[in-house]
């Protein structure tokens, strides 16, 4: 199923079709040229408000392309997290985002446990395999437990360099199998290899959501830095 674009009193949404009951998640091109401070967060709560009716408190990170998770908790005001490149959150109430531009973000949430996790995953994220960080933060993995894959670059267009190459196949055993080698240089599948990862860690396929989109190619609303250089994409959990 497509995930579509919804319009808002302030720009532009994609919500993933059937969330959990109590849970908001939605990309958005809403960049406020990247950086955020109290009132963008106040009208990108406000969204989630009025969208979803839930209340809460954005936090976010300063991004680093590492593999730090960290906790969010809902306390008053919008808050940036010292480096660090996922968030999680046990306390409703809170609302965790990511900014990307090509990166892959990836959320997670399991709500019979009342659990979500936000992930900003590049390539440097994904060679340190940030995701399986982020799947031990929140903690074991339940049969409801869902994952969503948002707009990202894409096989189509990732292209890379053969030292790229040789951090993913130091990483990941089976990466091989997610190498695109049929134009000049190659290219790698980075939401395949984390769709893999994910069902290794106990997600049930049917519970793996991928947006397909890519953020640099197919006329998508999504800002690219590949493409344009501008603007970040956000990837917006609340619960
Ligand atoms: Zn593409």
């Amino acid at each position: 199923m497509s995930w579509p674009i919804e319009q808002t009193g302030i720009g532009r949404i994609v919500v993933p079709p059937s969330l959990p009951a109590r849970f908001a998640l939605f990309y958005t091109t809403i960049d406020f040229d990247g950086r955020l401070d109290q009132d963008a967060a106040a009208t990108l709560m406000g969204i989630v408000r009025d969208r979803f009716g839930i209340d809460a408190t954005l936090s976010t990170c300063v991004q680093v392309h590492g593999k730090s998770v960290v906790r969010a908790t809902g306390d008053a005001g919008w808050r940036e997290c010292d480096s660090c490149d996922a968030l999680f959150s046990s306390d409703s109430g809170t609302a965790i985002g990511i900014k990307v531009a090509d990166c892959l973000p990836i959320t997670i949430a399991d709500m019979d446990r009342g659990v979500i996790a936000n992930v900003h995953s590049g390539w440097r994220g994904a060679v340190q395999k940030i995701v399986a960080e982020a799947v031990d933060a929140v903690g074991p993995v339940g049969a409801n437990a869902q994952a969503w894959l948002g707009p990202s670059i894409r096989v189509c267009c990732f292209e890379v360099g053969e030292e790229v190459v040789d951090e993913f196949r130091a990483s990941y055993a089976e990466a091989e199998s997610f190498i695109d080698r049929s134009g000049v240089k190659p290219h790698i599948d980075l939401p395949g290899l984390t769709t893999a990862l994910l069902l290794e860690r106990g997600f049930a396929p049917k519970h793996i959501h991928d947006s397909g989109l890519c953020t640099r190619c197919d006329g998508s609303i999504f800002h690219s830095y590949r493409r344009a250089r501008g603007g970040r994409n956000l990837a917006i959990a609340a619960h």
